[in-house]
């Protein structure tokens, strides 16, 4: 119903509607202890492995005795392991307790929630990627810390909380039906212009590419696979990039490779991201080099179950605890990703944990009949230039379909090509199917899936 009445309105209109929005936003985001937060999150970032470490215990220390005395469902877990969290000394101390999986969380919604807590409380859920979702509660005081740790990444590559930038959103800020410029809506009140996946084809970039290039935007933030997409017009139909931002922070997918490369290439500026999650109880940024840190201040990030990798890095199940929202607290959540971590002082000099990769967020994968579990393809595409988007889907053991969006340029002997590239690097005796498409569907919430499995 809001929707409709918002798509008849004029486009001015509906641009006041999105800075009103925005203001409302931005003092929900910025508003609060964030000032605090931001400034008190630049200067730790760069404190000594020792002083992370006593930094996180004390911490920790601290959220579980809080937890003992406010939520029935730790109340419960503690007395069951006779756990004392006053006698925390170490992040070791967590492998005493339970993992907390997104099933618990929904069978103990209630006892999860803190009944004690008066500040103002928001209603919260992740999309999931099998389509079920998973409720909880988030503090707005846990909002601000969020935002001002995602400032903090920002900071790193010179950009400050109220810069002008370009957003590229899977939401329907734009009615589908319109036909005419301009492509994108204006929220003043964050100096945020919102360019939406509906309206970026080869007919509105030409516009796009005119609004971007008045400029005034220090960044972009978006979907990789939306700024994928517009790079690939704007280089098929040779467009110049006047004004590039400085930088541009992906964010909601896993960044690929090749859509990295494509991006930065066409924009001319750097590309980055951090590891997140709704969920709220962890989160690790990239420096400068390059690297995840764990942002040791929001949560701890534990590698469950590590395998030693012959490079000297290790993999595991990615645990975390979180302590900033006390609304409703998670302690060693599984979060569903794998993560590789790397021991290595950085040049950066940051001393907190490095991830160099995080193996899938959420994301499906397909199983070979070898029983191998695979997560990424995009390498399998990454020497052709004549595929405009593809995805992976598996219904059955043994056999993939790949769904095709092609370009001019595909024939016949790129079919072969991916099929042997399959079969060389991911499985001689997987069959593989083709399913020529004009364009791949997205999730309910604008998502991409590179890969989809029905496999359950
Ligand atoms: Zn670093």
């Amino acid at each position: 119903m809001k929707e409709k009445i918002y798509n008849v309105m004029p486009i001015f209109i509906q641009n006041l509607t999105c800075t009103l929005k925005g203001s409302i936003e931005k003092n929900r985001r910025l508003g609060g202890n964030f000032p605090k937060y931001y400034q008190q999150l630049l200067k730790s970032q760069f404190l000594s492995e020792q002083e992370i470490n006593d930094f996180q215990v004390n911490k920790l220390k601290n959220v579980l005795i809080y937890c003992n005395e406010n939520i029935p469902y730790y109340q419960k877990i503690f007395k069951k392991l006779n756990f004392i969290p006053e006698d925390v000394t170490s992040i070791k101390d967590l492998e005493k307790l339970p993992i907390l999986t997104k099933e618990d969380v929904r069978n103990n919604y209630e006892e999860l929630i803190n009944p004690n807590f008066n500040d103002k409380v928001l209603h919260s859920h992740t999309s999931g990627s099998t389509g079920k979702s998973l409720k909880f509660l988030f503090s707005e005081d846990a909002v601000q810390y969020r935002w001002a740790l995602w400032f903090r990444h920002k900071h790193r590559f010179g950009i400050e909380p109220n810069d002008a930038y370009a957003t590229f959103t899977g939401l329907a800020a734009i009615p589908l039906n319109q036909k005419r410029p301009p492509y994108w809506r204006e929220n003043y009140a964050m100096k945020q212009t919102i360019f939406t996946m509906h309206h970026i084809n080869r007919d509105t970039v030409p516009y796009i590419v005119e609004r971007l290039n008045k400029g005034g935007f220090k960044y972009y933030s978006g979907y990789p696979s939306i700024l994928y997409n517009l790079a690939v017009i704007i280089d098929d139909l040779g467009l110049e990039m006047k004004r590039p931002p400085k930088v541009i922070f992906t964010g909601a997918e896993a960044l690929l490779d090749y859509q990295r490369e494509k991006i930065s290439n066409v924009f001319n500026c750097l590309v980055t991201d951090q590891y997140g999650f709704s969920e709220g109880c962890g989160n690790a940024s990239r420096c400068e080099h390059d690297l995840f840190h764990e942002d040791f201040e929001y949560g701890i990030l534990e590698c469950h179950k590590p395998i030693a990798n012959s490079d000297g890095t290790y993999t595991g199940d990615v645990l975390a605890t979180g302590f900033t929202n006390l609304a409703m607290p998670f302690i060693r959540y599984q979060v569903g990703d794998t993560a590789t971590w790397i021991d290595k002082k950085c040049e950066c000099g940051r001393e907190s944990k490095a991830i160099i990769q995080v193996n899938g967020r959420n994301e499906d994968y397909v199983i070979t009949p070898e029983g191998n579990k695979i997560l990424r393809f995009d390498y399998i595409f990454k020497d052709t230039d004549s595929v405009f988007e593809s995805q992976i889907v598996q219904k059955k053991l043994g056999e993939i379909v790949i769904r095709i969006v092609k370009r001019n340029n595909y024939t016949d002997k790129d079919e072969k090509n991916i099929t042997h590239l399959v079969h060389s690097k991911i499985s001689p005796n997987l069959k593989v199917f083709y399913e020529y498409v004009s364009e791949i569907e997205r999730e309910a919430t604008g998502k991409f899936r590179a890969v989809k499995s029905y496999i359950k």
